[in-house]
């Protein structure tokens, strides 16, 4: 088969690729680069670097023919989408725009779309979410991600592009940037290593669903045989605290160290665990990775980087 992978230099993404090219695929990957790195791209694939805004996309999806197109370039950062709407949509809904024509353009059969269960179910009392959960993101990100899937829907129903969402839950492993302001895992990890203080903010109470990054790869493949294009939640249905992420990655370190706590962070979701039924029954896919095992790799990985 041939794919197209956008984001493909990026942390979920290069991941995705490794696994398509391992499993035979031609691959080509559509990155602008602005934070992921060519030396992720396997050998194996082809990287056109592009800004999926550029009007030149449709050019480069007709010349690569993919059968199928695995959208995972987006802006990423929460709290810079508050700062700065505008930007966000810009790229996360206009550039998802400009990838459903092209796909729709260049005879693309199904295109599978990253979205977010994290950010786009707002602060609900129903935990763990299904996706039969009203949408209230609380973000202009979480916003984005939700007027992309109806976007993804229409071209869907107008033009025959098949189309699958996973709304993935906070996704972590190798790979991902420690710099950036999400990823705690990625944080938390390179600082143990380097025996430097880690800052939980607030209380430590606030909860999310971590999914390890090879489950979301099996989900995203599960995704290319499922007959009836949906929405699936994407995560492990349990909540971690902060404090409790904190306890276990430092007991993988055999750190000693406490945490600091700095200032919790205005309107930050206190609280977030998807219901992953759906992808179970209709994608037959659900998590293998347990937490602990998941934790270790991710700090064994920071440790070699
Ligand atoms: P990432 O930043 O590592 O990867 C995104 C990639 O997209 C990067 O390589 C970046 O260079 C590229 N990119 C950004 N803007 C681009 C543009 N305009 N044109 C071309 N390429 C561009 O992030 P990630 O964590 O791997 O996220 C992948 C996808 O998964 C994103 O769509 C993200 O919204 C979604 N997602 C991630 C998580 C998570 O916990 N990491 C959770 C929910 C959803």
């Amino acid at each position: 088969m041939r794919a197209l992978v956008t984001g493909g230099a990026g942390f979920i993404g290069s991941h995705l690729v490794d696994a398509l090219v391992a499993a035979g695929h031609d691959v080509v990957v559509v990155d602008d680069l602005s934070r992921g790195r060519r030396e992720h791209v396997p050998d194996g694939a082809d990287l056109v670097v592009l800004d999926i805004c550029d009007t030149a996309l449709g050019d480069v999806v007709a010349q690569a023919a993919p059968e199928v197109v695995f959208h995972e370039a987006a802006q990423i950062d929460v709290r810079s989408s508050v700062r700065d709407p505008l930007a966000d949509a810009g790229t996360n809904v206009v550039g998802t725009v400009n990838v459903l024509s092209a796909c729709a353009g260049a005879g693309v059969r199904r295109v599978v779309f990253a979205s977010t269960g994290g950010a786009i179910y707002g602060d609900t009392e129903v935990i763990p979410t299904p996706e039969t959960q009203p949408c209230a993101p609380e973000s202009p990100y979480g916003t984005g991600k939700l007027c992309a899937e109806a976007y993804g829907g229409t071209f869907q129903r107008i033009k025959g592009l098949e189309f699958v969402a996973l709304r993935y839950a906070n996704v972590y492993g190798p790979r991902q940037d420690p710099h950036g302001e999400a990823g705690v895992v990625a944080i938390f990890a390179t600082r143990l290593h380097r025996g430097e203080p880690c800052v939980i903010n607030g209380a430590g109470t606030q909860t999310r669903d971590y999914v390890y990054v090879g489950d979301v790869v099996a989900a995203n493949l599960q995704a290319l045989t499922v007959t009836s294009p949906a929405v699936f939640n994407i995560g492990t249905g349990v909540e971690t605290d902060v404090n409790e992420l904190y306890a276990r990655l430092r007991a993988i370190a055999g750190s000693s160290h406490h945490a600091e706590h700095g200032p919790g962070k205005p309107g930050e979701q206190r609280r977030s665990a998807l219901d992953v039924s759906l992808a179970r029954d209709g994608l037959r896919w659900q998590p293998a990775v347990d937490l602990d095992t998941g934790l270790r790799r991710t700090f064994d990985f920071f440790g070699g980087s």
